[in-house]
């Protein structure tokens, strides 16, 4: 695979701009870039340049403006516009899913599924743009109709994390593009390139179907310049944020100040139960490929196994055994399972983490230490047994380290357990116990916005809303009825009649 040319097909070089307004690049107004540096191989992909806060309001004004175009556009043919982009996404799925590859350092696979994913959102919200529907009430007063309605909100503010650096946002992007809004995003400092690369591939649509600027926006730059004025500003009518909790408590508190919408998809804490009526032959493909996967940085990755007793050695050797015949190395070979964590302090956060479990209790039985291959950013995935709860286990690590934890009783204990963090994003039961799947879905099971029979916790699909409880922020993106949090609900009451009937039987008699 040749980098250099794939960087050239999505319209890459050595130094490039980092504010668009969907069909123009401008040049910053400061002097500050990005390096963004492979975690592959250590070495430097290109720089972009970062925005300052004039700069941000400069995108803010034209997102603002064109959003008064935009919500006129009948809602199909903003479906027909992300329709097409989602046409030239699928001829650049492969050069798109490598650089999020070699840029992010998930394997090939992943990186071409999360282009692959941005087509399939594109096709979802092109049918969803004919269904954005209110429902029709009966009104009490005679000679009366009440329905409701949905409206644009305005603009739409994306503020995306680095592991999923390019289907985040496109889940936000095209759904909040067929409500009838226009979107500023401001990706991870750590995975610019994909970013650009995305908007690259989307002007040429713009440009063809003759859309203004500031349709769709990206700016590149700081929490300071760029995140802040973001989160603080009346005019973005939603701050759509995906990253950690530590950011998800700053952004909410902030756009709560000045009464504004927030949607927010928060990190998470992911357990998968093995009960002693698991088929265990599907559990431990399960809950390697849901702990290594991403090499662990996944907001749904598998941290915590909680395995009823009976089968707790046969799962433990199981694992070690897996694990033992990890290929660790570049995600562009697709020999490997594993590839690298984004950067060297990832690498150090899971050390540390590490040397607190251990102080805590946990006996680390595998893996662990960094490795020094490929100038890249690589570990060896860890095994840790623990035998009882440590405050360590309640903490999202967001590195590839997987608690084994056994249980005795029912499956309740084990939901007990689950339920036990302050997150609540993804879990996931194995059992063959019809008893045992009905309790973890039941409203006394899973508190997890994402709850699985028979299935890891991680690797969702976008037709269904996607999101979780408590510390993960309560938001829903993707499918189901997730659009509705891009718009804004309005109730009509028509009267067809000669008198003025007052609600609750009221008379007010002139
Ligand atoms: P992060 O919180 O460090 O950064 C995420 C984004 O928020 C970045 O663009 C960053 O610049 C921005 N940001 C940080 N502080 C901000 C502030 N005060 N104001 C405005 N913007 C701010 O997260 P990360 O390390 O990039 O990503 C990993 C985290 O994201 C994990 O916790 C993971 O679970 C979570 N995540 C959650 C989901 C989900 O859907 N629930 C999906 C992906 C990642």
């Amino acid at each position: 695979m040749n980098i250099n040319e794939i960087l050239e097909r999505l319209g890459l070089h050595a130094k490039n701009k980092g504010i668009s307004t969907g069909t123009e690049w401008l040049s910053s107004s400061g002097k500050d870039s990005y390096e963004s540096y492979s975690p592959v191989n250590g070495k430097l992909i290109g720089s972009v340049e970062t925005a300052t806060k004039n700069d941000y309001e400069k995108v803010i004004l034209k997102a603002k403006e064109t959003s008064l175009y935009w919500r006129k556009i009948p809602a199909p043919l903003r479906g027909a516009l992300i329709r097409e982009y989602g046409e030239v996404l699928r001829q650049y799925k492969d050069d798109l899913g490598a650089l999020v590859s070699y840029e992010m350092g998930k394997s090939l696979q992943e990186g071409r599924g999360e282009a692959q994913e941005m087509i399939d959102i594109c096709e979802f919200c092109t049918g969803l743009s004919r269904q954005l529907h209110g429902l029709t009430m009966h009104s009490e007063r005679p000679e009366h109709r009440m329905y409701e309605q949905w409206h644009p909100l305005g603009v739409v503010g994306i503020i995306s994390a680095f592991n999923f650096p390019v289907a985040v946002w496109a889940w936000n992007f095209t759904i909040a593009t067929i409500c009838g809004n226009t979107t500023i995003w401001k990706p991870s400092e750590k995975t610019p390139l994909t970013a650009l690369a995305c908007f690259n591939l989307l002007s040429k649509v713009l440009k063809k179907n003759k859309i203004p600027e500031g349709l769709c926006n990206l700016i590149i730059g700081s929490v300071e310049n760029v995140g802040i004025p973001l989160v603080d500003d009346r005019r973005v009518d939603l701050v759509s944020a995906t990253g950690s909790t530590r950011m998800g408590k700053i952004v909410a508190t902030r756009v709560a100040a000045r009464l504004g919408k927030s949607l927010l998809e928060l990190g998470g804490n992911n357990a998968l139960i093995v009960s002693e009526h698991a088929n265990i032959k599907l559990a431990i493909p399960a809950l390697v490929f849901g702990a290594v996967g991403t090499c662990g940085q996944r907001c749904t990755s598998t941290r915590r196994a909680l395995i009823h007793e009976t089968h707790f050695e046969t799962v433990k050797n199981a694992l070690l055994k897996a694990y033992k015949s990890l290929s660790i190395g570049s995600p562009l070979d697709e020999k490997n399972h594993v590839g690298p964590l984004i950067d060297k302090d990832a690498v150090n956060s899971m050390q540390e983490a590490l040397k607190k479990i251990k102080q805590e209790g946990g006996e680390i039985i595998y893996g662990g230490e960094p490795l020094d291959n490929e100038g890249g950013c690589y570990v060896r995935p860890a095994l840790v047994v623990l035998k009882k709860t440590i405050p360590m286990m309640k903490e999202e690590t967001f590195v590839p380290i997987l608690y084994l934890i056994p249980y005795s009783g029912s499956v309740e204990e084990a939901i007990q357990l689950q339920n036990d963090v302050d997150q609540g994003l993804s879990s996931a039961l194995f059992s063959n116990n019809f008893i045992e799947t009905e309790t973890f879905l039941s409203h006394w099971g899973s508190d997890c916005g994402i709850a699985n029979i028979n299935i890891g916790t991680s690797g969702a699909e976008i037709g269904g809303a996607f999101g979780g409880e408590k510390d993960t922020g309560g938001g829903r993106e993707s499918g189901s009825d997730a659009w509705k949090s891009y718009m804004r609900r309005q109730t009509n009451t028509l009267n067809f009649g000669d008198s003025l009937p007052l609600a609750q039987g009221v008379h007010f008699d002139l």
